[in-house]
């Protein structure tokens, strides 16, 4: 038998920014992260790269309202 069991949970890959490239310190996403789901796959954002997105978006909006 060749099945091992694994203490991985499901869902628990590195947790990675997409915007950055910054590895999560614990392997999973803090707080502080912002986690969007787009097309069924996580895209998790760095503090500051969601601030710096969330900015981005928010200024878009602005322009598109006006
Ligand atoms: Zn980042």
């Amino acid at each position: 038998m060749d099945e091992e069991t694994q203490p991985v949970q499901p869902g628990a890959e590195h947790v990675v920014c997409a915007r950055c490239g910054t590895a999560a310190p614990d392997g999973t996403a803090p707080p502080t992260w912002s986690c969007s789901v787009e097309n069924g796959s996580r895209h998790y954002l760095c503090d500051d790269c969601a601030r710096a997105h969330i900015r981005a978006i928010e200024s878009r909006l602005d322009s598109t309202w006006w």
